[in-house]
């Protein structure tokens, strides 16, 4: 059992993990402990397995070895390391983007079939004899209809399963084109200033064989090729490896991530603004609560849907619960809060503590962020854990994978088994926190624009005239090496404090919503600056704006390039920067990398494992400035990092004149 007195400064993850502690129930805690200490040579990004000749593990005091076994050094070790976690976070939130993709095509699948009186498409299903109705609809022509005038296609006379059509089939072109073009969707949302700028880049670092530049010409193509690149015996020269974690880095932005968050839209609306709430508190004691966990809304969208059914309501009713109630956790949570307002049990390191609330009755997770660990701590209550994508199964879950074609079927049989699962729970042993705060949230770039009037200028104003600092990107995950939510909370209050606005995205945002940042009333409170305080009460929102899951974080990069297209500068002159204050996953390095190489300047709160390598540690905090214009911070001190982020403001405001 951990011995560490705060784990969290959540108070009902605390009350959990004292429970887990009374049931002697193992949780991420716990295990963390038992892997102390972690090994030094992975911790410093020492350590390689790349071939059959190792593991090779380089001496950090300067001794033998100092190279592995193929004469690889420190700094060649190190960066092949950081490419590969940066393709591993870039090929999770393509891969997601190409789901959406495909998902817009089966909604406007074409047969010539029919028009059902209900509107929705007729088409033959995958076996071909039967004729079925989508089970998705496209609910935002607008945005469809916008994201194809940005991407040049023709909409005058055509309709919209044509016009989706188009649209989709740029998506996948940009994941497997072969031609050296940089992607379509990045040509078509990168301000023009900035695409100049990176259409150098590659040229600024003089390194052989980047003339070409650091465009990504294929989503799937660069990260193919970071794997080629770190194969043993490929590439050994540590900026040549990070000039391609920035190229894959960008197809994860302006690609992946960016098809993802822009088709989500199209099929199940722009998140508008609403108010939710957060925290186990949002679990209900005599409802059913099913927990949506992992990242895509394709299947939790219609679960939601699913738990509206009456038939399946009454059922629930029959034994004994008032109703049905869904929450979100981690990003699928995000995805069903912006478009639905549905609460949100928690953030990543909340995922254990929901299942020991004994009031779950099932925890239906697709990938990415879901630990291993859930199933253990299910098995002591009974909650089910239901794993549903064909690419994540979880040894000890109940496994019903999700179709697509079938998505309706699937949902109400997992809301179903949920349902008659209720009987099995003990009453006696349920313990709902009950702590929950409520927030406003559903900050898309649209309605962002609508509500400053039609335009960002209010904000680019607000810049210029300083009643705004600036800008910071909060992202990223949870980590159990720092006290749970802690670096987040106590970052986000020093940056308001200096009147800097927040945008944020992932778990950060879980974490604001829990501690009442995203409330327009926490304006008043000493956290906040007066410019900051006096421009959210005159737009009437809070001093911290929620944009999505981790995906979405194309929503501040969006936002970003259009303020730069209107102070007619490169994004690498603004006043931005990003923080993941608690980065886990390799998708928070992939993040990290994405806004380096757009040009915002990004503070990590742990240390990612590069310090073994001098070389590499001087590109990315140093070198980047000199070809993207941006490079990293590291500090894991939350006060010194705000001191830090405000000094790399101040400069660019001083920069552009302001
Ligand atoms: S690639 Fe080189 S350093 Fe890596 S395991 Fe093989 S021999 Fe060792
Ligand atoms: S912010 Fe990090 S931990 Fe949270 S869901 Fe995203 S990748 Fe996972």
């Amino acid at each position: 059992m951990s011995g560490r007195e705060k784990i969290s400064m959540d108070k009902a993850t605390e009350e959990m993990f004292r429970r887990a502690r009374e049931l002697r129930i193992e949780t991420v805690w716990d295990r963390l402990e038992k892997q102390q200490p972690q090994c030094g040579y992975g911790l410093l990004g020492l350590c390689c397995q790349n071939c059959m000749m190792g593991p090779c593990r380089i001496n950090p005091f300067g001794g033998e070895p100092k190279k592995g076994v193929c004469g690889a050094t420190a700094d060649t070790i190190v960066a092949r390391n950081f490419l590969r976690m940066v393709a591993a976070g870039a090929a999770a939130h393509s891969d997601h983007g190409r789901h959406v993709a495909l998902t817009l095509l089966l909604a406007v699948k074409e047969n010539g079939g029919t028009d059902s009186p209900e509107g929705r498409k007729m088409f033959l299903g995958a076996d071909g004899l039967v004729v079925q109705s989508s089970p998705y609809q496209i609910r935002d022509t607008k945005k469809l209809k916008a994201i194809a005038q940005r991407l040049g296609i023709p909409t005058e006379g055509k309709s919209e399963a044509e016009i989706a059509r188009a649209v989709a089939k740029i998506a996948l072109e940009d994941f497997g084109k072969q031609d050296s073009n940089p992607l379509r969707f990045l040509r078509a949302y990168l301000n023009t200033k900035t695409l100049e700028h990176l259409e150098k880049a590659g040229l600024l670092a003089k390194v052989p064989g980047w003339e070409a530049g650091v465009l990504p010409r294929g989503i799937d193509r660069e990260i193919t090729e970071a794997l080629h690149r770190t194969h043993v015996g490929t590439d050994h020269d540590p900026m040549s490896l990070i000039l391609h974690s920035i190229r894959t880095s960008l197809a994860d932005a302006w690609g992946g991530s960016l098809i993802a968050t822009e088709l989500q839209d199209v099929l199940f609306g722009t998140p508008e603004i609403t108010r939710t709430e957060a925290n186990l508190g949002t679990l209900r004691e005599e409802y059913v609560n099913i927990i949506v966990h992992g990242h895509e809304p394709v299947l939790s969208e219609k679960i939601v849907e699913a738990a509206g059914d009456p038939e399946l309501i009454e059922l629930a009713e029959k034994y004994g619960a008032k109703g049905i109630n869904i929450v979100g956790m981690c990003c699928t949570g995000l995805e069903v809060l912006m478009r639905r307002g549905i609460p949100i049990a928690g953030n990543f390191l909340q995922q254990e503590a929901a299942i020991i609330t004994g009031a779950v009755e099932a925890m239906v997770v697709d990938v990415q962020c879901i630990m291993p660990g859930t199933v253990d701590v299910a098995r002591c209550f009974h909650t089910l854990v239901i794993d549903t994508s064909p690419i994540a199964t979880f040894p000890g879950a109940i496994h019903v994978k999700f179709n697509p074609e079938k998505a309706d079927e699937i949902a109400r049989k997992i809301v179903r088994m949920a349902v008659e699962n209720f009987r099995n729970r003990s009453a006696h042993r349920v313990r709902i926190p009950k702590v929950k705060q409520a927030g406003i949230v559903g900050f898309s770039v649209e309605t962002l624009i609508e509500r400053f009037g039609g335009s960002l200028e209010p904000l680019k104003e607000a810049i210029v005239e300083g009643k705004l600092r600036g800008i910071t990107a909060m992202v990223g995950c949870n980590n159990p090496k720092v006290a749970h939510d802690m670096n987040h909370i106590t970052l986000a209050n020093e940056l308001m404090k200096r009147d800097i606005l927040l945008l944020g995205t992932g778990c950060w945002a879980t974490a604001a919503i829990k501690h009442g940042i995203f409330l327009p009333e926490y304006a008043d409170t000493d956290n906040v600056g007066p410019g900051l305080r006096k421009f959210v009460k005159e737009w009437n929102i809070p001093p911290a704006l929620l944009m999505g899951s981790c995906v979405d974080s194309t929503r501040i990069l969006v936002t970003a390039s259009r303020l730069a297209e209107d102070f007619d500068v490169p994004i690498a002159s603004l006043p931005i920067v990003a923080s993941a204050p608690e980065p886990m996953a390799e998708k928070s390095l992939s993040i990290g990398m994405y806004f380096v190489s757009s040009g915002i300047t990004t503070h990590l709160g742990l240390t990612p494992p590069v310090l073994g390598g001098r070389e590499v540690v001087k590109i990315l905090t140093q070198k980047l400035q000199e070809i993207v214009r941006a490079s990293f911070i590291i500090e894991s001190d939350m006060r010194k990092a705000a001191r830090a982020i405000t000094d790399h403001i101040d400069r660019k405001r001083n920069e552009l004149g302001i």
